[in-house]
């Protein structure tokens, strides 16, 4: 059988810019570098098909690879995600790649440029994913210049860039709705309960004078990450607003991050007086009187229980 002579020197140790064959074991990837949405699984299995069958089909082009140096261990797989799947499924162990050297970056944003020619036709999704690469991978860069890169027109990824800031937007307002979440909710003793113990127990009424102090602290914080939302939302949409963005803030994360901040005060706020102590002070509640939620679920139900009764 006559085997098809393949272009370029085989990659055996270390690496060298231009057209070599790889080994498939040094391919990498990476997600980050992947500008389609979605794999087309009939792509790969007719591109297998035909990798398997050289005799009678035309070999595809190299694929791009991005090593940060010769002596990496593997390089990025910057396009041809299709063809290496193939290769896989066809059980080829190596492939024609086009070599070149660069950071993460550089191969983060040749990624975004990728598929614009050849291969299986870009999705409006696959342009998004491609945008949203660029952004990342220079996230300094202009609109025109992610624009050029990726091979979709500047209204694109202003349109993009305005969904975005709308759904920021939305989520702001979805934020300042629910005003009383924003209080720890206290599981108050009945008032009978209370009046006795605040009577008979002074240690009681100092844990409840402790519980309300720590809740008014809470939501002097959550106003204060309310106001940062705001601020961050103002910020984006006033850089939106210029029509040659230079910079670009990651809201969504911002945003995101803040409501880990607030779940994290809503678990810690006081929740009830602990149910072990009955507010004399215990292992369980460190000594305070009372517990947050999270310790508060920690607690074997018949321990809660037994001490209400
Ligand atoms: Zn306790």
């Amino acid at each position: 059988m006559a085997k098809r002579k393949s272009k370029g020197v085989r990659v055996t140790g270390k690496w060298s810019e231009g057209e070599s064959i790889v080994d498939i074991s040094r391919l990498l990837l990476d997600k980050d570098m992947q500008a389609r949405a979605k794999i087309c699984n009939e792509a790969v299995d007719e591109y297998a098909e035909g990798m398997a069958d050289t005799e009678n089909n035309k070999p595809l082009p190299p694929i791009s690879v991005v090593v940060s140096d010769e002596d990496a261990k593997q390089g990025w797989v910057v396009d041809g995600w299709h063809r290496v799947l193939a290769a896989l499924k066809a059980g080829l162990s190596e492939l024609p790649a086009v070599v070149k050297f660069g950071t993460r970056t550089d191969a983060m944003a040749a990624a975004a440029a990728a598929n614009q020619q050849h291969g299986v036709r870009r999705t409006n999704a696959d342009k998004r994913l491609s945008v949203m690469l660029i952004r990342r991978a220079l996230p300094d860069s202009s609109v025109a210049s992610w624009a050029a890169q990726c091979g979709v027109t500047r209204t694109f990824v202003y349109n993009l860039i305005q969904k975005e800031r709308d759904t920021e937007l939305a989520m702001l307002d979805i934020e300042s709705v629910p005003k009383q979440m924003a209080t720890p909710q206290i599981v108050e003793l009945d008032a009978e309960t209370k009046a006795s113990s605040e009577e008979h127990d002074p240690q009681i009424a100092l844990v409840m004078k402790r519980m309300a102090i720590a809740t008014r602290d809470a939501s002097t914080l959550f106003e204060l990450i309310a106001t940062i939302k705001q601020k961050i939302v103002i910020a984006a949409a006033a850089n939106a607003a210029e029509p040659d963005i230079t910079t670009f803030l990651n809201v969504q994360t911002m945003l995101c991050d803040l409501e880990a901040v607030k779940s994290a005060i809503r678990n810690a706020s006081p929740h009830s007086i602990c149910p072990v102590c009955g507010g004399m002070g215990c292992a369980m509640c460190r000594q305070r009187g009372w517990v947050s939620v999270q310790q508060y679920k920690l607690i074997p139900k018949s321990q809660r229980e037994g001490v209400a009764e």
